[in-house]
């Protein structure tokens, strides 16, 4: 005794003398080196917070994609991936008509015949 300098958050739960230099990701718990279970996703103090965790985390990762979803990220892909398309419509028929490979050169050739259309338009 006469060690009351140390708090008692700091000492290992498991083992009063030893001090605490890790805490449980799970349950809070105040873990010395001994005790200490190092996992992917944490440092637990044992194997049952470990897999607790580890249920919890699979949990939030499958509902993610679902959450996701909801807020209209599947609209915002589906818009990207129309967007995709109408580009490689554009690029194959600048490919055929005009034989070009390079996009600027694409992007060239339009905004010309768009002039040219201006043109004898007005
Ligand atoms: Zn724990
Ligand atoms: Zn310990």
């Amino acid at each position: 005794m006469g060690k009351f300098a140390v708090p008692v958050s700091n000492r290992c739960v498991f083992h009063p003398d030893a001090n605490a230099t890790g805490r449980c990701k799970k349950c809070g718990n105040s873990i010395c080196d001994a005790c200490k279970m190092q996992t992917g996703i944490g440092v637990f103090c044992g194997i049952q917070c470990a897999e607790e965790a580890e249920k919890f985390q699979d949990k939030v990762s499958s509902a993610m994609p679902v959450y996701q979803s909801k807020i209209g990220c599947g609209g915002m892909i589906k818009g990207l991936i129309s967007l995709i398309g109408l580009l490689g419509v554009f690029y194959a028929i600048m490919f055929v008509i005009y034989d070009l490979t390079d996009p600027m050169e694409m992007v060239q050739t339009l905004i010309d015949q768009i002039k040219k259309l201006i043109n004898v338009m007005t």
